[in-house]
């Protein structure tokens, strides 16, 4: 190969791998919001459990939150909030948790829960502009660990949608058919590393759905692989599920094992949905944003559980990592 061919080639290389973050730089958050969706918004004055039952009766995952007194949004409440206040509250089946049902949303979020149980430091909304890229917003999704990312018309300032992973990755799939495939996602899945690989937080299928909530708190993962005593995976317990305590008002019993829980929940999702390490990127893109999951159980030909791979790792390797940029890092 001559010099110049070479240097044609190393481009054509360096091109590829920058195709997605291109993309993601060339497309603002307003494009991937779709023409209609419900918000609700909660104001901070609301009693936890109203809100709870709301986002249950409503379909929705996550409200903004509204301060009437500052006249601000000043956070979010998410299905990880109820993790943490049931965490915070419960003592036993027999003990009902007065505080879950008499406690305002402002009381969990004031001073002294602020340390254990809320994440974000600053304690305020993190929210993108519209006119921003969907590169920033991913950027602000994996730099602040978070999965709701509202995006606020800076005019108005009404919250105009919740962009999460899901959506982000699902309008690339779409509209990122006319873009040339890059070479990598065709390279299999353990070449390529994406994922974690060590460490999985999984829970077996006799541990209670309490300490199910602990390693929720503890280890602040999205999801849990239940186990057999093998390691095998016989199910996955999002925190998505939780809000099934909340429909079914069954948040009392927090001592019932995973696999009652597991056989209790009303889940949209047929068995696990998973991967192997010798398949490719291509195929887990395809299979992730069919299945409309966050994330794919990484498993070997015993379904013992081997690795996550989530959309944030899946974002993380497509569109930061040829910035520069490693938003994963603890
Ligand atoms: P879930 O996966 O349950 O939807 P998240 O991972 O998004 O929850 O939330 C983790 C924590 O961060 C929660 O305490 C939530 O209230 C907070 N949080 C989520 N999104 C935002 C945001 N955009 N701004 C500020 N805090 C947020
Ligand atoms: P979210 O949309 O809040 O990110 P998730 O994708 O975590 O929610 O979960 C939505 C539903 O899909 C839950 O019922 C969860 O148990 C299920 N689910 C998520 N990932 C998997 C998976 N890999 N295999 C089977 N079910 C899954
Ligand atoms: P997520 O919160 O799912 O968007 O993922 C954030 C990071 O946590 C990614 O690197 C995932 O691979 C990792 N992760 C997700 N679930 C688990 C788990 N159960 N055990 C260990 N790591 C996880």
């Amino acid at each position: 190969m001559s010099v110049s061919e070479k240097k044609k080639a190393m481009q054509r290389k360096e091109a590829d791998a920058t195709v997605y973050m291109n993309f993601m730089k060339s497309h603002r958050c307003y494009d991937a919001i779709p023409t209609s969706c419900k918000l609700v918004i909660f104001d901070t004055k609301l009693q936890v459990t109203t809100a709870f039952f709301a986002l249950v009766a409503n379909g929705l995952r996550a409200a903004p939150l509204w301060d009437s007194k500052l006249q601000r949004f000043v956070g979010m409440l998410t299905i990880t909030d109820f993790i943490n206040i049931l965490h915070c509250y419960y003592k036993s089946p027999l003990v009902q948790m007065c505080e879950l049902e008499s406690h305002k949303i402002e009381t969990w979020r004031g001073d002294s829960f602020r340390n254990v149980y809320i994440q974000c430091s600053n304690h305020s909304l993190i929210s993108i502009s519209p006119e921003a890229s969907l590169f920033d917003a991913i950027y602000f999704l994996l730099k602040y660990k978070i999965h709701r990312l509202p995006v606020i018309d800076p005019e108005s300032g009404n919250v105009l949608h919740i962009l999460t992973h899901k959506r982000i990755l699902k309008f690339l799939h779409i509209f990122g058919k006319k873009v040339p495939k890059p070479a990598f996602i065709r390279r299999q899945i353990r070449e390529l590393g994406i994922g974690t690989f060590r460490n999985i937080a999984t829970v077996q299928q006799t541990a209670s759905l309490y300490e199910a909530l602990s390693i929720f708190v503890d280890r602040r993962v999205s999801a849990l692989p239940v186990v057999d005593e093998r390691g095998k995976v016989v199910a996955l317990y999002s925190r998505f599920d939780v809000i099934n305590l909340a429909a079914q008002k069954s948040y009392n019993n927090l001592d019932m094992t995973m696999r009652e829980v597991v056989r209790r929940r009303s889940c949209f999702v047929e068995g696990v949905i998973k991967c192997y390490p010798e398949e490719s990127l291509e195929t887990i893109i395809d299979r992730i944003v069919k299945a409309e999951v966050h994330r794919l159980v990484l498993v070997d030909r015993a379904d013992v559980v081997r690795g996550i791979i989530s959309l944030s790792d899946l974002l993380q390797a497509m569109v930061l990592t040829p910035a520069g940029i490693d938003a994963l890092l603890p």
